[in-house]
């Protein structure tokens, strides 16, 4: 026996309508969201792209063992990154910031919480951005860099960070999907074919300030390294590649 179905008749308004809706969540997303909006300020996503350099750059951590295994990697090939951290991660692993830094790379603030609630008012972004500070300042680190969790802007952000002293950074993602920690050869396979001179990746050592596997990222970002470095390519913080202070001098003269 055949089953039938009465097919729904699909109104011609709903569509029109549906449509209307996507295009305005995918509006907002490019205003709100997108690596590559300059719709709130200046919010650079690479750089001048003058040589073969590029600045990787890792979010959300420290987050053990990962963060490490990245340090030791990029130690041995003698590559200096930019981390944007987690002020209460940074809280659970002060010695490690420090370490970052001592070594050479780059420090800047991710944030305090991490919560995308906290990143919609300009009280409590504002909160969020002096407490991610003053962790990171118990570490050692006064960061002139400023990496909005889920890249997301808001009116209220230029006037905030400049108020902090802090430049807001972007970056391009290292793979759509990297939270499901896909095989690391996909996630080096995809960073390869968008690398330009000038580019700024974003890979994630922690997951939003807090523990989760990044064993594929290690794995891929060393890919990437290598694989670069035997095209030519030399790396750079970002601060190198855009130009800017890494960090603010304390009245001690000291940059850290
Ligand atoms: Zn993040």
């Amino acid at each position: 026996m055949v089953a039938t179905t009465t097919a729904r008749p699909v109104s011609n308004v709903a569509w029109p309508a549906a449509l209307g809706a996507a295009a305005a969540a995918g509006l907002g997303y490019w205003f709100y969201m997108s690596p590559y909006s300059q719709a709130f300020g200046p919010f650079p996503y690479r750089g001048a792209g003058n040589g073969k350099v590029v600045a990787l750059t890792f979010d959300d951590g420290p987050n053990e063992p990962y963060t490490s295994q990245i340090a030791e990697f990029l130690a041995d090939r003698g590559v200096r990154a930019t981390f944007f951290q987690v002020g209460r991660a940074v809280l659970r692993y002060r010695s490690l910031t420090r370490a970052l830094v001592t070594s050479g790379h780059v420090v800047g603030n991710h944030g305090f919480t991490h919560e995308f609630t906290n990143y919609l008012t300009r009280r409590t972004l504002e909160e969020d951005i002096r407490k991610g500070q003053a962790a990171l300042a118990a570490a050692g680190v006064r960061p002139a860099l400023y990496r909005p969790p889920w890249l997301l802007r808001t009116p209220a952000l230029r006037k905030v960070v400049a108020k902090h002293g802090l430049t807001a950074i972007s970056g391009e993602f290292c793979h759509p999907f990297e939270v499901f920690q896909p095989r690391p050869e996909m996630i080096a396979a995809r960073v390869l074919a968008k690398v330009r001179p000038g580019s700024i990746v974003i890979f994630h050592d922690g997951f939003d300030g807090h523990d989760g596997d990044r064993a594929s990222t290690v794995t891929a970002a060393r890919l990437v390294v290598d694989r670069l470095s035997r095209d030519g390519f030399s790396f750079a913080t970002v601060d190198e590649l855009l130009g800017v202070p890494p960090y603010q001098i304390c009245p001690a003269g000291q940059a850290v």
